[in-house]
């Protein structure tokens, strides 16, 4: 994958199982006191069921400078990671009959794909899926396709780039993209996961209820990083 994103897939000494949307503990050694171990939170990106067939997988963004980044940059195939799981209580959790809307931006997808790609999504006789994905550029965009061939509608909002790009893509961001959906699109009855960046949590927050009044609990987010705690995009 282009930029600082990778995918990590390891096969764990004893397999575990997990919800899709959940996430694990990855211990991190302290980049200046390696004897200092951290913990850095991963949203799984496969369903469980998936994951002990073909490798449990992360999908992670390397920060500059950051502890995990500079681990995991010296990470080999063959090395032993230490993890605990699973955490989180973004799950699916919509009743049949309602529609589902899929927000994410960068490495924010991992727990929307766990969750479309599950038996549990797949079973739940929904309304429908439409999924809304926010990434910089084109090139940064992982896992291309995948909602697409479990029926979720997808369109990719690029938000950094000069060249004009036709559908599924779009010039702009995630909330521009939701801004444009038609009037008659049934915001009452669909249940919005959004993960990412807490900027764009927000944003969407403010969007949904302020014009189409979605209630709370037709709401369900998780931030990777607090607003208050990242600079302004
Ligand atoms: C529930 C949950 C799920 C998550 N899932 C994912 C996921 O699936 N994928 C993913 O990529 N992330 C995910 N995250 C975020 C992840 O846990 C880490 O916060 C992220 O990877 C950064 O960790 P780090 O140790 O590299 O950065 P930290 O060391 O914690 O640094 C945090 C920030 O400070 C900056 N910084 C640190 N040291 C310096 C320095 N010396 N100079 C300048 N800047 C510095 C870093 O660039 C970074 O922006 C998740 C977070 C949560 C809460």
């Amino acid at each position: 994958m282009a930029g600082t994103t990778a995918i990590l897939s390891f096969v764990p000494q004893a397999q575990f199982d997990y919800e899709p949307g959940q996430f694990l503990s990855l211990q991190v050694p302290h980049k200046e006191n390696p004897k200092d171990l951290l913990w850095r939170a991963y949203s799984l990106s496969l369903p469980v069921e998936m994951a002990k067939k073909h490798g449990y997988e992360l999908c992670i963004r390397k920060m500059d400078g950051g502890h995990a980044g500079t681990y995991l940059e010296t990470l080999k195939p063959g090395d032993w990671i230490t993890v605990r799981a699973s955490y989180g209580e973004f799950t699916l959790r919509t009743e049949p009959g309602r529609g589902v809307c899929f927000i994410g931006t960068g490495t924010g997808i991992a727990p929307l794909r766990s969750i479309a790609l599950s038996k549990e999504f797949a079973n739940n006789d929904l309304l429908f899926g439409i999924a809304i994905l926010g990434f910089r550029t084109y090139e940064e965009v992982p896992y291309a396709g995948d909602f697409e061939r479990v029926g979720v509608a997808t369109t990719y909002a690029i938000s950094d780039t000069k060249e004009k790009l036709d559908f599924p893509f779009y010039n702009g961001r995630v909330t521009d993209v939701l801004k444009r959906l038609k009037s008659d699109f049934p915001w009452k009855e669909t249940d919005f996961y959004m993960c990412g960046n807490g900027f764009m949590i927000r944003d969407v927050i403010q969007f949904l209820k302020t014009s189409h009044g979605v209630e709370d609990k037709a709401i369900i987010a998780e931030a990777f990083e607090a607003a208050a705690k990242q600079k302004a995009a």
